[in-house]
C-alpha cells in the first residue's frame, strides 16, 4: 500500500474519501471542455485527445487514491504526464506556430527537465516533479497575455490557479496535525479548473468564431 497522503491512516478502498471523490473535478472539467468543443469553438487536431486525457486523469487518480498500489500510481501519473506533453506540443504548433521541429525540441527539453525533477521524489512533499510544468505554464500564460490571444487571460489564470493547487499539494503533510483531512483534495479540485482553462485557451486561441462565442459567454 502506498501511503503518501495525510488523509490515509490505514489500508482500505475508502481510506481517502476526499482524495478519491475530489477527482470528480476532472470529470466535470472534461465534460465542460467537451461541451466547448461541441459548440464549435475550435476543434483543431488533438483537442479531443486532451479532453479524453482530462477524464482519464480523473479515473486514474481516483483508482490511485482508492487502491493505493504501484499499478494504480502509474495509472495516476501517466495520463498527467501525457497531458503535459500533448498540451505543450499543441500549444507550440497551433498558437505559437512553431515548426514541427521546434515543437519537438521544446517537448524534448520539457521531457528532460521532468526527468531531472523526478530525481527528487521527496522534495517539496513530492511536488518537485511539477516544477517544470509550473515554469512552462507561467511562460506560456505570459506569452498568451502579452501577444493578446483570444481568451487573453485564460492561460495566465490557469497558471496562477496551478500555483495555488501546487501549494495545497505541497503542504498536505505539513498541515496534517492541524487538519486531519489534509489538503491534497484541493490539488484535485483546483486542477480540474486548471486543465479546463488550458484546453479553453488552446481552443479559442485560433478560433475565428471567438467573437460570436464571447457573446455566448464562453
Ligand atoms: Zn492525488
Amino acid at each position: 500500500m502506498i501511503d503518501n497522503y495525510c488523509e490515509r491512516i490505514g489500508p482500505g478502498l475508502w481510506a481517502e474519501p476526499l482524495n478519491a471523490l475530489s477527482n470528480l473535478s476532472f470529470l466535470i472539467a472534461a465534460f465542460v471542455a467537451w461541451r466547448l468543443l461541441q459548440r464549435g469553438a475550435g476543434g483543431e487536431g488533438g483537442h479531443k485527445f486532451l479532453v479524453l486525457l482530462i477524464a482519464t486523469i480523473g479515473i486514474g487518480s481516483g483508482l490511485f487514491h482508492t487502491y493505493a498500489t504501484v499499478w494504480a500510481k502509474w495509472l495516476d501519473v501517466i495520463p498527467i504526464f501525457l497531458f503535459q506533453l500533448t498540451f505543450l506540443c499543441l500549444y507550440c504548433r497551433q498558437v505559437i506556430r512553431w515548426s514541427a521541429l521546434n515543437c519537438a525540441m521544446a517537448v524534448a527539453l520539457f521531457l528532460m527537465a521532468s526527468i531531472v525533477a523526478l530525481q527528487f521524489p521527496l522534495s517539496l512533499n513530492g511536488s518537485a516533479m511539477y516544477l517544470p510544468a509550473i515554469s512552462v505554464l507561467l511562460l506560456l500564460g505570459s506569452f498568451h497575455y502579452l501577444t493578446n490571444q483570444n481568451g487573453r487571460l485564460s492561460l495566465l489564470l490557469g497558471a496562477l490557479v496551478f500555483c495555488a493547487s501546487l501549494a495545497f499539494r505541497t503542504v498536505d503533510a505539513a498541515v496534517c496535525e492541524l487538519l486531519t483531512i489534509g489538503t491534497h483534495f484541493m490539488w484535485h479540485l483546483l486542477n480540474g479548473v486548471v486543465l479546463y482553462l488550458l484546453v479553453r485557451a488552446l481552443v479559442v486561441a485560433r478560433s475565428e468564431l471567438w467573437v460570436d462565442h464571447r457573446r455566448q459567454g464562453i
